[in-house]
C-alpha cells in the first residue's frame, strides 16, 4: 500500500472552498492507499471531502472486489436483496404505469434486474465501469457510460433511480440536472444517499463512520440540503424517510476495531455477506426509525414538475 496524488476541491454546490478540517479519516473498507483523508463542514450544509482523488486513480480506490461490482446473484441474501428491490420500486411509483427506467450508477445491475423482471419495457443503466454491460445487455438492459446519458432523448423516461451513488459524484447538481432533462414531466426521480444523523454516525463521525468511505464519498447530505437541491434543480419532493443502514453499521464497526489495533479480527464476519450481522443492525435501524429516530441512510422520492 502507498499513498495516491489528491486535489483539494472546492466545494461543487456552493463554490466554497473552507479547508476547515473537521474529521479525518482513512479508507478503512478497501484499504486502497494510505492516505489521511479529510471532510470539512462545508457553509452550504454538506460535509465535502477536502483532498479528492484523481480521475487516473479510480481503478484503483474502485478495486475489482468493489462491492458494487460483486453481485448477490444466488442464495439466501441474493433472495433478500431482491424482494427489498421490489418493494422499494412499488412504494417508490405506487401505481404509475412504467415502460422506461434509467438505474443511474448500476454497478453489477441488481436493480436494474429485478425492473426488467417486474415487465418494464426499456430498462438503461450507466456506470463509469464497463465491467457488467456484456452480462447485463444480455438480459435486457441497455448500458452505457455514466457521461454518456446524452444518448437518451430529453423527456423520454419515466423513471430514474440513484441508490447509494450521489454521494460518489464530483458535481452532484450538474448530474441531478442533467437526470431531469431526461425524466418526463411527472417522472420520478428516486434518491438513497448516506445520512449524517444515525447512531453509527455519532458513535463514528470523527473517523471511522463507514458512511465516510473515503475517499470514494465526495459530499454527505442532510436531508433538508438534498431537498433544495432537487427543489433547486425542478423537482418537487414527493417523500422522504430514513431506512436501515446495515453497511454503514457494519463498515464503522470494521473501522473501530482496525483503529483499536484489533487486526487479528477475520475481516469476512464484518461484511456484508454476515447475514446475521446484517440482520441484527438492520433491526436496532428498524427499531430506531420506529421510535422516531433517523438511520444514516435516507430515501427521497421527487418528481420532475
Ligand atoms: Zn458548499
Amino acid at each position: 500500500m502507498s499513498f495516491i496524488s489528491t486535489i483539494d476541491a472546492p466545494c461543487a454546490l456552493c463554490g466554497g472552498s473552507s479547508s476547515i478540517k473537521t474529521i479525518a479519516t482513512k479508507d478503512f473498507s478497501y484499504g486502497t492507499c494510505e492516505n489521511e483523508f479529510f471532510y470539512s463542514e462545508c457553509e452550504c450544509g454538506v460535509y465535502r471531502l477536502v483532498n479528492q482523488p484523481l480521475d487516473e486513480d479510480m481503478g484503483r480506490i474502485y478495486p475489482e472486489n468493489y462491492s458494487a461490482y460483486r453481485p448477490t446473484r444466488f442464495g439466501p441474501m441474493a433472495q433478500i436483496r431482491k424482494w427489498n428491490f421490489q418493494t422499494k420500486i412499488k412504494d417508490a411509483i405506487g401505481n404509475r404505469k412504467i415502460d422506461s427506467w434509467l438505474d443511474f450508477g448500476c454497478g453489477a445491475g441488481e436493480l436494474a434486474l429485478v425492473v426488467k423482471s417486474l415487465g418494464v419495457e426499456k430498462v438503461f443503466g450507466c456506470d463509469f465501469s464497463e465491467m457488467f454491460f456484456e452480462e447485463l445487455r444480455s438480459n435486457g438492459v441497455e448500458c452505457f457510460l455514466s457521461n454518456e446519458l446524452s444518448r437518451l432523448d430529453d423527456k423520454s423516461l419515466d423513471v430514474v433511480s440513484m441508490l447509494q451513488v450521489i454521494e460518489h459524484l464530483r458535481d452532484p447538481r450538474r448530474e441531478v440536472d442533467a437526470i431531469k432533462s431526461k425524466l418526463k414531466i411527472g417522472g420520478v426521480f428516486i434518491i438513497e444517499t448516506p445520512s449524517p444523523s444515525g447512531l453509527d454516525f455519532k458513535i463514528g463521525r470523527n473517523k471511522t463512520w463507514g458512511g465516510w468511505h473515503a475517499p470514494r464519498h465526495f459530499y454527505i447530505f442532510s436531508q433538508i440540503k438534498l431537498i433544495q437541491i432537487l427543489e433547486e434543480c425542478g423537482f418537487r419532493v414527493i417523500s422522504t424517510k430514513y431506512i436501515p443502514s446495515p453497511y454503514m453499521w457494519i463498515e464503522t464497526l470494521k473501522a473501530r476495531l482496525i483503529v483499536d489495533g484489533r487486526k487479528r479480527i477475520k475481516s469476512k464476519r464484518f461484511s456484508i455477506g454476515n447475514i446475521y450481522l446484517v440482520a441484527v443492525v438492520t433491526l436496532l435501524d428498524y427499531a430506531l426509525i420506529a421510535l422516531g429516530k433517523p438511520s444514516s441512510n435516507q430515501q427521497i422520492v421527487a418528481v420532475r414538475e
